[in-house]
């Protein structure tokens, strides 16, 4: 490829980055990925870099699986595109739906395509807003999310979202979203048990649905741990107590598993590991380990059942694409037959959990959270206070993120929380040199912020 600099060059001139200042990246310059091998990614210059975010949460089965690549090819020359509108449909996406069904819990069999998260939570709001309209209640219409929470980037799901610096550009939330507060016990449960907070974050709902009227709630979503607002762990009396007000008040819960799903918590679904019962799953990600645009949502025979009676006025023109849903299909069937989650329940899960945990001896780390696959560590000037750096500090989880970069370590920051969600596939020797550099950058990170 051409050198490094003219790419960086050309990129600069013509590519748009996401959640990026693209002025200032133009002065610096992307760093460019080539390749990448297990969980391994080569830059442009040549440098091996650990990814402990497998990309964007997704690559849970690891890089450069040739099976994936061969599967894709077959596929294109067979059927590359055929859409699944107006009563027809194709072999991979009548697979793919069926081994979802299978892999997912209780009565969630049935399975809406999209080509992302995104769009798969657009598709819910439409969905629970018509299932209700179907039972003769379409004043059931307001959805309740949580602050923080990240459900994608187009105006539907971007409203469910509750990320302030995205609200603040474009015109969101559109109405009838509702936002309550998240269970971050470190940086908001002050002097209470995390039990005792986790249940008045929880009670929340509850408030939110007798203020709004229980008739006009039609359902609540979250992720089962949140993953993009900080890998917030929510203390273990939260969800049980969700699930009862859900239930109580006949409130749609939608479980968003784009990043919980497929391997990341030890189960198929986080929904399993944090023992809630759905009425709808987002999917998407680690469904085709990213190998394939694809994403979807599951839904319960109920729902199900009731959207039937009616025609859904709602799809995308890549909604259960063939190519990608038959190298989701692939990725599901390596993350099943090589017991891949078995790996990460019986080998790297508690590996990492030990090692993860440790971190908390070093001076900058508070408190260190994970579940399965995912974690985070909160950095703070005090420990004890559960203090939270002050603003002109610069962002203290930036320059860590960059000392990671620098030391060949991908880890991402979200304020002043570090996060990791590697390849589910990653070796305890693996998870060693992920630890070592992930402390050489928080030394180098403290060092600076003492000088
Ligand atoms: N939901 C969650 C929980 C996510 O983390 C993401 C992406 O990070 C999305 C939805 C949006 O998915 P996509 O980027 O595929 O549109």
């Amino acid at each position: 490829h051409m050198p490094t600099a003219e790419l960086q060059a050309l990129d600069a001139a013509h590519h748009m980055h996401p959640f990026t200042a693209n002025g200032e990246l133009s002065q610096k310059g992307a760093r460019i990925i080539t390749r990448a091998d297990g969980v391994h990614l080569t830059d442009s210059e040549g440098h091996q870099i650990l990814d402990a975010m497998a990309g964007l949460w997704c690559v849970n089965i690891g890089y450069g699986r040739g099976e994936l690549a061969e599967v894709a090819a077959r596929q294109m020359r067979e059927l590359p595109y055929y859409n699944t509108f107006f009563q027809t449909t194709h072999v991979p996406a009548i697979a793919l739906a069926a081994k979802i069904a299978e892999l997912a819990p209780g009565d969630l069999n049935n399975v809406f395509f999209a080509g992302s998260g995104s769009e798969a939570n657009d598709t819910n709001i439409r969905m629970v807003r018509h299932y209700w309209a179907l039972k003769g209640k379409p004043s059931k219409s307001v959805i309740i999310s949580r602050k923080n929470a990240y459900h994608g980037s187009s105006v539907g799901s971007g409203s469910l979202g509750g990320m302030s610096g995205m609200h603040a550009q474009g015109g969101m939330p559109i109405p009838d979203i509702h936002h309550i507060n998240q269970p971050n016990w470190w940086a908001e449960g002050g002097d209470m048990p995390p039990e005792d907070f986790g249940l008045q974050r929880a009670r929340e709902l509850e408030e939110a649905i007798l203020e709004l009227g229980e008739d006009r709630v039609a359902a609540f979503i979250a992720e089962p741990v949140q993953g993009a607002g900080g890998v917030i762990v929510p203390p273990d009396s939260y969800w049980p107590e969700i699930q009862r007000i859900c239930d109580k008040y006949e409130i749609l819960l939608i479980a968003d598993e784009v990043i919980c799903g497929f391997g990341r918590t030890g189960n198929w679904f986080g929904s399993e590991t944090l023992n809630i019962r759905p009425d709808i799953m987002t999917i998407a990600k680690g469904l085709s380990s990213g190998y394939a645009p694809i994403g979807g949502s599951i839904v319960s025979d109920e729902v199900a059942s009731v959207i039937a009676g009616d025609e859904f006025n709602h799809g995308y023109t890549y909604s259960g694409h063939p190519v990608a849903a038959a190298v989701a299909l692939e990725n599901l069937r390596i993350l099943e037959e090589e017991n891949i989650l078995g790996h990460v329940r019986d080998v790297a899960a508690p590996y990492l959990k030990q090692k993860w945990e440790a971190l908390t001896d070093h001076p900058l780390v508070g408190e260190a959270r994970i579940v399965g696959m995912m974690g985070s560590i909160a950095l703070t000037p005090n420990k004890e206070a559960r203090a939270a750096f002050a603003s002109d500090a610069g962002t203290v989880g930036y320059i860590c993120r960059e000392r990671c970069f620098a030391n060949n370590l991908v880890m991402r920051h979200v304020g002043d929380r570090m996060i990791i969600s590697p390849p589910l596939v990653i070796t305890p020797e693996q998870i060693d040199v992920l630890i070592e550099r992930a402390t050489k950058s928080l030394d180098e990170c403290y060092a600076e912020l003492k000088a």
